[in-house]
């Protein structure tokens, strides 16, 4: 930093302050990832103060010929990536991007089918707190609450019954995959959309180290600072046939101007996705993820569904007798940052949540491997336990911070 000590100290003393404190914890928060430093280059770029409303070519104000390059080229790169036949880069957010697909082919009161937020879905996917559950009819699916997967079987009969306009797939907390294929199948049985929201997931689509919704849906929404490691902001790729409408719906349906600095830094995630290096913390972050899973059930921590497929984790903390508002806040004492988590057991008891959500994305990207992970769940393990013995809690920390040292995140190279 430069100019901004001088301008507000105050403010540059928090930035310092949160860098230090992202060195100095280990963070298995499943909704976040360390960018690499370019993307905060990118985001703090001069096209922060370009206004573009519009696409590229058919823009609302003048001077957008680089603002135009850069949206082409996270455009170009984007469809390569995914394998998209269209892309929207403009979103701002996961949540605007979702409403407007929602809005691209549906009228206000059509009907939707999406996953139950108790059992793994989102706000943005009909909760009665989110306005899309305002502007569209919608109803729910879960999982099944002995294996905890996904009954494709229900989803089935529950379409049949619902018949809706759009069915969407994809969840925040789901650490399994999902049958894209199936739910094409469900889809098309009663002629609707489908819809992949693969926020949690794209990095890992991106490097090919899971299955991709793109063949089997009409829409499928990302975010960029998930598993895809790139700053926030929103991502709609769609077939052909929709590209116009998803346009329209998302300016001016949706947004006015869009943020060139984090269209930008999407180019940049794009490109970065393409490497080597980025397959190989994708591949990292499964490997990291099922042995994190293993080392707590084999400490007799319950697994949710059993194990995980993706970067995800949710273990049942009431299988130790406690919840998960007490493991996080304990965890977070010890430099150890997860989130609480309902799982689908807490469906019919609001407000006592059991889960704890873990996901290893960001020590992947800081180079933890298998050794630190097995190190990781007996820190949890002794945390979580101990959590009445100070010297111990203590203990743990200092290990933590030491770790956190030989793993920098932006101070190494
Ligand atoms: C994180 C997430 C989003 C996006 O959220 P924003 O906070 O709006 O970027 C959307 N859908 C799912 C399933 C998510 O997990």
């Amino acid at each position: 930093m430069e100019f901004l000590p001088k301008d507000d100290p105050e403010l540059a003393g928090l930035i310092k302050n949160e860098e230090f404190r992202i060195e100095n914890t280990i963070d298995l928060i499943a909704a976040e990832n360390h960018s690499p430093r370019s993307i905060n280059e990118a985001l703090g770029s001069v096209f922060n103060t370009k206004t573009i409303e519009g696409y590229p070519g058919k823009r609302f104000h003048a001077g957008c010929v680089y603002a135009d390059e850069v949206e082409n080229l996270a455009i170009t790169r984007g469809k390569q990536l995914f394998g998209a036949e269209h892309i929207n880069v403009q979103p701002h957010s996961g949540t605007s991007a979702n409403l407007a697909v929602y809005f691209s082919v549906l009228e206000v009161g059509d009907r939707i089918l999406a996953m139950r937020l108790p059992h793994g879905g989102h706000l943005s996917h009909g909760h009665r707190a989110s306005i899309t559950s305002k502007c569209f009819e919608f109803n729910h699916y879960g999982v099944d609450y002995d294996t905890e997967l996904i009954d494709y079987d229900k989803v089935r009969e529950r379409a049949h019954e619902f018949k809706p306009k759009m069915i969407v797939v994809g969840a925040s907390s789901y650490p399994r995959i999902i049958d894209y294929e199936k739910m094409a199948e469900i889809a098309k049985e009663m002629s609707a959309y489908l819809f992949a929201d693969m926020a949690h997931l794209a990095g890992l689509v991106a490097a090919n180290v899971i299955p991709s919704p793109l063949p089997s849906c009409d829409f499928v929404t990302l975010t960029c600072y998930k598993t895809m490691m790139g700053g926030r902001g929103g991502v709609i790729l769609c077939r052909r046939q929709h590209g116009k409408k998803v346009d329209r719906a998302v300016f001016p349906g949706c947004q006015g101007t869009s943020a060139v600095n984090s269209i930008a830094a999407k180019a940049l995630i794009f490109k970065l996705a393409m490497t080597p290096e980025f397959a190989a913390i994708q591949k990292k972050t499964l490997e990291n993820a099922k042995r994190l899973a293993k080392e707590l059930d084999s400490k007799g921590y319950r697994i949710v569904t059993g194990g995980t497929e993706n970067h995800q984790v949710l273990v049942d903390v009431s299988s130790k007798g406690l919840d998960g508002n007490a493991a996080e806040k304990i965890l977070e004492a010890v430099g150890i940052l997860t989130n609480r988590n309902v799982i689908p057991a807490d469906a019919n008891s609001p407000g006592k949540v059991s889960g704890l959500r873990l996901g290893s994305s960001a020590v992947s990207t800081r180079g933890m491997a298998k050794p630190e992970i097995v190190k990781i769940a007996d820190l949890i393990d002794m945390a979580l336990l101990g959590c009445d013995d100070k010297g111990l809690l203590d203990r743990v920390l200092q290990t933590v911070i030491a770790l956190c040292k030989k793993f920098q995140v932006y101070n190494s190279g």
